[in-house]
């Protein structure tokens, strides 16, 4: 009988037996209890804030509006003078402008040319439009009732003074430092930039662009990486690439402490012969596997080098990119200061057929088409063009799933993550 190889095994891409995986969640809140900031605190012109995370919490200065004000071009008036039908008012002298208030007392009965933004004179708490108005000389006519307070902002309606406006640990956005300058704010208390150093490891890896020889690939990890870091608002350092060598290894890593905050490293975190991330972490005795029950992922090296933690990342661009989203990206934000960033998903239909094993998580990448998540062709973590043909992912929980197209699935935007 001629030699067959076996069978294929119905489990073959079940999770090893007898190993105790941890769920996706139970390291997530393992990292978020053990982590904490190693940032220093600087202050920052408002207008280099953006992306920076807040140290303390930013406080109003002043209210917004910081005065009763005139939502509209119109006339202003006390309503408590205007009764129902037809209104005609005497036009007092002069008029309201933003910046240039009107300064004397409106008498009731009278009323008084007013700018939108201009601050609401004495005497007056209520605006009609122009639209509604008909002008004459020295008179206005219009339409009552007009209500109470129609057309104006009141102080500080938006946020009062003394309340906190942002809140120490927010990535600041642009529409937070509008609120920030909008309270009174012209500099800002923000941690200074979390370093983040990349590096790659395996002999195979070559740098994109140069010769590579039969069995040598192009470094696609570091140039993902080192910009996923900078899109987190970090400084991103590149360490380099480094053989598969003990030696060098070591000596890069002992170059960048004093440099970096933290260390990501992609390739030789599992526990092959050449898997030197992991042997080195685990000869400072200062190694955590993490068997993490996620697809695309596993393994995950955790250790501290001389004090700077180091994230030991899958070599394959697929897992590397995802441990990357899911166990990184929040690590690295309580370090760099910021709290538990948790990405935003939305249940969407799904456009696609899947039967998923329970046991782990697991993270498809997807994109939006017509309101429905497709899914890449293929789950292969070697496939770099997914990631790039995606613009999310979609998450399955660490249970048993048959889904069929129309069902609701967990989509997160590759924006919520960060990116
Ligand atoms: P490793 O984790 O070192 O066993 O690597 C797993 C797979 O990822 C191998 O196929 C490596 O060739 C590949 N790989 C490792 N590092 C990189 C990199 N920087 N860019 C692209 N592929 C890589
Ligand atoms: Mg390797």
């Amino acid at each position: 009988m001629p030699l067959k190889p076996p069978p294929l095994r119905n489990d073959c891409f079940a999770l090893p037996p007898g190993v105790d995986w941890t769920p996706v969640d139970a390291a997530l809140s393992m990292l978020r209890q053990r982590l904490s900031p190693v940032v220093a605190r600087e202050d920052v012109p408002l207008g280099d804030g953006v992306g920076r995370v807040l140290a303390d919490d930013i406080v109003a200065r002043r209210s917004n509006p910081p005065e009763a004000n005139t939502a509209v071009d119109g006339y202003g008036f006390a309503a408590g003078a205007v009764g129902e039908g037809d209104v005609v008012l005497p036009l007092v002298e002069g008029r309201s402008a933003a910046g240039a208030p009107f300064s004397g007392r409106v008498p009731g009965g009278a009323a008084v040319r007013v700018l939108t933004g201009a601050a609401l004179p004495e005497g007056v708490d209520t605006v009609v439009l122009d639209e509604d108005c008909a002008v004459g000389e020295g008179e206005v006519a219009f339409r009552g009732p007009v209500k109470r307070g129609a057309n104006t902002r009141k102080v500080g309606e938006d946020v009062a003074e003394g309340v906190t406006a942002l809140s120490a640990g927010r990535v600041l956005t642009p529409a937070d430092l509008a609120l920030a300058a909008a309270v009174g704010h012209g500099a800002l208390p923000v941690f200074s930039r979390l370093r983040v150093g990349v590096l790659s490891t395996g002999d195979e890896v070559v740098e994109p662009g140069r010769t590579a020889a039969p069995g040598q690939i192009f470094d696609a990890n570091r140039p993902m990486l080192l910009s996923m870091a900078a899109r987190f608002g970090y400084e991103a350092i590149d360490l380099g690439h480094v053989r598969d060598d003990r030696n060098a290894l070591r000596a890069r890593l002992d170059g960048a402490v004093g440099a970096v905050d933290a260390i990501l490293t992609s390739g030789g975190a599992s526990a092959g012969d050449e898997d030197h991330v992991s042997a080195l972490l685990r000869e400072t005795g200062a190694l955590a596997e993490w068997r993490i029950a996620l697809k695309p992922g596993r393994p995950l090296a955790l250790g501290m080098w001389q004090g700077v933690p180091v994230f030991g990342l899958p070599g394959n661009p697929v897992a590397a990119f995802v441990c990357m989203l899911v166990f990184a990206r929040p690590a690295m934000g309580l370090l760099a200061g910021a709290g538990w960033q948790a990405p935003v998903g939305f249940d969407v239909p799904a456009a696609f057929t899947k039967r998923k094993k329970p046991g782990r998580r697991e993270y498809l990448r997807a994109r939006i088409r017509e309101g429905r998540a497709e899914v890449f062709a293929s789950e292969g973590s070697g496939r770099v063009s997914g990631l790039s043909w995606a613009e999310g992912l979609v998450e399955l929980e660490d249970g048993g799933r048959d889904i069929e197209p129309g069902d609701l699935v967990r989509f997160i935007p590759y924006g919520s993550f960060g990116l």
